[in-house]
């Protein structure tokens, strides 16, 4: 499984299986002096990896670990003064460390297929365990980043090689979800 493409560090050598008894944990930033603490319970859900610009991710990769969690499993335990919303006008209120700049949580307030969501980086827990990444998404958006398009079929393959199946959106099943919100919302589709 190695390969001169990296990915993230969390899945370059392999993928690491979810602990069937993971029940939750601390998300820890990256200062060393009063680092925030962000106390998440229960498994986060459809973990991936993200080509976005807007995810963190740690220096010199192109791609983000983010999963989701009902916003009510998100508890600020240390530090919040430290915490600031990177964007107000996007959909995730990313919540960042002003002075690491990690992403700790970000909730979806808005009306959206999302909402009472909380967008975290499991590679913030301080704990192991958590449901490894599924899929790719977003993944031709890391050309916006500064990588070079000829680079795309070699990256593509090497997440195929990881199991990450790569999309340019979001995965079917999440974009099935989120229209299947929207025609619920218009009347299209039975509520
Ligand atoms: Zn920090
Ligand atoms: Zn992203």
């Amino acid at each position: 499984m190695e390969s001169a493409i990296r990915i993230h560090p969390a899945v370059d050598n392999g993928i690491k299986p979810a602990d069937p008894g993971f029940s939750g944990g601390t998300l820890v930033c990256a200062c060393t002096d009063r680092p925030v603490k962000v106390k998440i319970e229960g498994q986060v859900a459809h973990n991936h990896v993200c080509g976005c610009t807007k995810c963190w991710k740690p220096k010199g990769v192109v791609f983000s670990v983010v999963a989701v969690v009902p916003h009510d499993k998100v508890t600020v335990l240390e530090n919040g003064d430290k915490l600031q919303v990177v964007d107000s006008s996007a959909l995730i209120q990313r919540h960042a460390c002003r002075e690491c700049g990690v992403h700790m949580y970000g909730p979806v307030e808005r009306e959206h297929a999302f909402q009472g969501l909380d967008f975290v980086h499991p590679e913030r827990f301080q704990e192991s365990g958590w449901a490894p990444p599924e899929f790719a998404a977003f993944v031709s958006s890391i050309i916006e980043a500064g990588v070079d398009p000829s680079q795309m079929d070699a990256i593509r393959a090497r997440l195929r090689e990881l199991g990450l199946e790569p999309y340019d959106c979001l995965s079917p099943a999440l974009m099935d979800y989120v229209a299947s919100w929207v025609a619920k919302k218009s009347g299209a589709l039975a509520a």
